[in-house]
């Protein structure tokens, strides 16, 4: 089912995984890890493309997998690194696995990406333009905080609407951990006419050399208080990983009391930690979602 058509009618709750880098037994692990997601409802998961280094090649056959679960994957594929030639062979191998929704993205340039990337799909929104004529339902990416290469938030809101304009039709969010960030660009985004569901992004902190990997990766604020707890008690791996969890779900009610249309979670593969906010708002996803 398409998850423009699923927001319609009812918030959702979602999970991101990534293809592992390495090995068979990694995507073993993976495979159990969706199995025990199925358990606790999502709308539906969604794959990431070449992210952190993960094989790409995994993420049509990850999304298969999800599919054939009978829960709805999102596909996630980028066109920094794309040729139309490949893009067109991904949406092919996608439609045949019957994957109905994709997530286009410019994509995570790499450190040293080549002085073509981008020379086909320079945006998000030129690929959109491009998937569009092969019917999938198309989200597409934003940031709370703006993203890092645009000057100013509403440099970005702008390029946003193009991305709504070409065809998506819903967004998800970069990870937060100050929720007023995504009321912003919320507001922002509506005043310029930007419509579509915006989802929220949430990833639990829940070990502290966290810190410094997301504050590489995306640049989002950790606020002081919760900073203050993480690095207190970042000795203390259980107790730190309660903070985390809380922390999480305090976002989350937060988000769905101000009217979120869903809770997407980063949840770095691990169903474990999925199950734990699952478990502790077990009447909010059941009664609210
Ligand atoms: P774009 O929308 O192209 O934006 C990139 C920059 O260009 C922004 O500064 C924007 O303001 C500007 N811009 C956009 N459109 C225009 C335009 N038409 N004209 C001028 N400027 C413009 N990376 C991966 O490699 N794989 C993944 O699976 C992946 N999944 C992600 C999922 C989510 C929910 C999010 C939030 C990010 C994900 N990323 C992933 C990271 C993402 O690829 C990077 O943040 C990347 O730097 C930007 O991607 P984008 O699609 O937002 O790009």
């Amino acid at each position: 089912m398409r998850i423009d058509q699923i927001l319609q009618h009812k918030r959702t709750l979602s999970f991101e995984v990534f293809p592992p880098k390495k090995s068979e037994a990694e995507t073993d692990a993976l495979f159990r890890s969706i199995d025990k997601l199925k358990e606790l409802r999502p709308d539906f998961i969604s794959v990431t493309y070449g992210a952190g280094g993960s094989l790409s090649r995994g993420t049509a056959a990850i999304s298969g997998y999800i599919k054939r679960l009978g829960v709805e994957p999102l596909a996630h594929i980028t066109g920094g690194p794309s040729t139309p030639q490949d893009i067109d062979a991904l949406t092919s191998e996608l439609h045949d696995l019957g994957v109905e929704n994709v997530l286009c993205l410019r994509g995570d340039r790499p450190q040293d990406y080549a002085a073509d990337y981008g020379k086909h799909f320079p945006h998000a929104t030129d690929l959109i333009a491009h998937v569009r004529k092969h019917g999938f339902c198309m989200g597409g990416a934003c940031y709370p905080e703006g993203h890092a290469e645009c000057e100013t938030l509403y440099a970005d809101l702008a390029n946003l609407k193009k991305k709504q304009e070409a065809g998506a039709s819903f967004l998800i969010s970069q990870l937060f951990y100050d929720n007023t960030y995504y009321y912003r660009l919320v507001t922002e985004a509506r005043k310029i006419g930007v419509t579509v569901p915006i989802l929220p992004g949430i990833m639990p902190l829940v070990s502290a050399k966290n810190i410094a990997k997301i504050k590489s990766m995306c640049g989002s604020t950790i606020p002081i208080a919760f900073r203050n707890m993480i690095e207190i008690y970042s000795s203390r791996p259980a107790v730190m990983r309660e903070i985390g969890l809380n922390y999480a779900v305090y976002q989350i009610i937060d988000l769905i009391a101000m009217g979120a249309p869903g809770i997407h979670l980063y949840i770095m593969n691990h169903a474990d930690t999925a199950a734990e906010i699952c478990g502790r708002m077990q009447h909010v996803f059941r009664e609210l979602f």
